[in-house]
């Protein structure tokens, strides 16, 4: 922001205009932003392009089974051959402070290119846009032209079609959304049947509605208003971010030129605005780096183009740091700023438990509970006696079935366990077992013992859990 009692010390920053000049569009107007090609532009689709696992995802199969699925009934999560239980909460935890750190991370090397190039919103957007300006003009004066024409049969049919389009993207978008919590073809028969349950209706309903209005009608707005991100990203900042910027010191003083026609009073900008008519979000980079910037690039390509056609070097709009640009000091490597390097460090923590997470997840959790009270008995012949709560949770996709032993304690005998214990799937198996010892082999007040799971079905798994051995001394 230029302060009128300090111009002095931010000299370069009084090319720009005041921030009272800011494009902020409230919504008065709606911005119809041109098209062009462009290295920003092929990215933007990359990123755009990410979004087809959202809508693809529910329907891969693995092992017979939809590959991803949150099932919330069951309370379980299933991710190809690893099914993750509450019990495994933590690594949820992990995966979200990876992904938030990764985001701060991004944010502090180049901006909002997480708004830019990957968000939802702006992915919507893009894709909602595409369609209006294709039917109903590219550029502000063709679709106002559109929007005054009188009504003819033509015209209905381009606003009949492109808002059937909306309509049809927003459903999809719910309908993708529901497809992660449940099997996926069978929900599409549930719909087409109206045998849906209330919540997949209510996720359709709702998707369908947000997207439509959110994409089709309140577009920026969102993110000038609503986004949290939008109001947190300007904390992880700092004046080594890259940032869509112009080179005012190259480009002014700005001025048309004719074809041809060169002006070494001049600066590089040809104030054809080509920058301002591409942006989503109505902005003029020439005065400095806004609220509303999304960091897409979308301006870059606008202005190197223009550039090429006039033989000038391209770059007078680019990601340039604040210091780069003011020329006070050189950027920072990326690996040398501390912010970053913490970023970094968390990222590699929780990428790593991640990663420990799935790799080490038991198919079985086993627990062994003592009775308290009484913490033995003795029985009629004199031996003495224990009394265990065994639980075992089979987290595999298959029934398995288990046989139960003792071990670490001689001459301790296990009791009420003898038969194979069935468990099905992502179900837990609680029993009761006893564990006797003859009066004379109990030496001391509490003695190790160990309790052993052998799955004998299907895949190798044998778990032991370490408990212990209640005497009277
Ligand atoms: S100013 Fe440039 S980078 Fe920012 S939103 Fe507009 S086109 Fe994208
Ligand atoms: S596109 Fe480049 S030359 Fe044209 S107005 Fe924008 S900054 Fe100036």
């Amino acid at each position: 922001m230029t302060d009128p009692e300090n111009k002095s010390s931010i000299s370069t920053i009084d090319i720009y205009e005041d921030v009272s000049d800011w494009d902020v569009n409230a919504g008065g107007n709606k911005v119809v932003a041109k098209r062009m090609t462009g290295r920003f532009r092929k990215l933007k689709w990359f990123g755009m392009s990410v979004w087809l696992v959202y809508f693809l995802g529910p329907y891969v199969r693995w092992d017979g089974q939809q590959a991803v699925l949150f099932d919330i009934p069951n309370r379980q999560f299933h991710f190809f051959n690893v099914t993750v239980y509450p019990q495994d909460i933590w690594m949820l935890s992990l995966t979200l402070l990876f992904f938030a750190i990764l985001l701060a991370a991004v944010t502090s090397i180049a901006g909002r290119v997480f708004c830019g190039y990957f968000c939802f919103q702006t992915v919507w957007t893009d894709v909602y846009t595409w369609i209006e300006t294709r039917l109903e003009g590219d550029t502000p004066q063709k679709a106002m032209k559109f929007k005054s024409a009188p009504l003819s049969a033509e015209k209905v049919g381009r606003i009949t079609l492109k808002h059937s389009l909306w309509l049809i993207i927003a459903m999809l978008t719910g309908l993708s959304f529901a497809a992660w919590f449940t099997d996926a073809f069978q929900l599409w028969k549930d719909y087409f049947t109206l045998q849906a349950a209330m919540p997949a209706w209510i996720v359709l309903a709702m998707f369908t509605a947000g997207t439509y209005v959110f994409a089709g009608f309140m577009r920026e707005q969102v993110c000038f208003w609503l986004c949290p991100y939008a109001r947190l990203q300007s904390v992880m900042y700092d004046q080594d971010t890259l940032l869509p910027a112009y080179d005012a010191e190259r480009g002014e003083p700005r001025g048309k030129l004719k074809k041809g026609q060169v002006d070494s009073a001049k600066g590089s900008c040809i104030d054809c605005r080509m920058c301002v008519a591409v942006c989503p979000t109505g902005i003029d980079i020439r005065k400095g780096q806004q609220e509303g910037c999304i960091t897409c690039g979308m301006c870059i390509d606008a202005c190197d183009s223009i550039m090429e056609k006039t033989n000038q070097p391209k770059g007078l709009v680019r990601y340039a740091s604040y210091k780069e640009l003011h020329h006070n000091h050189d950027s920072i490597p990326v690996f040398k700023r501390p912010r970053v390097m913490i970023y970094g460090l968390i990222l590699m923590i929780s990428f790593g438990g991640v990663v420990y997470g799935f790799t080490h997840l038991s198919p079985t959790e086993f627990q062994v509970v003592p009775e308290r009270q009484p913490l033995f008995v003795q029985l009629s012949d004199g031996s003495i006696q224990n009394k265990y709560t065994l639980r075992l949770l089979n987290k595999t996709q298959h029934p398995i079935e288990v046989q139960y032993r003792i071990s670490g304690l001689e001459g301790a005998t296990l009791h009420g366990l003898d038969d194979l214990v069935h468990i099905e799937p992502g179900r837990i198996n609680q029993l009761t077992a006893f564990v006797r010892l003859e009066e004379d082999a109990v030496n001391q007040a509490i003695s190790p013992l160990i309790f052993t799971a052998d799955v004998i079905n299907g895949p190798d798994i044998q778990i032991r859990y370490e408990s212990m051995f209640m005497g009277p001394n």
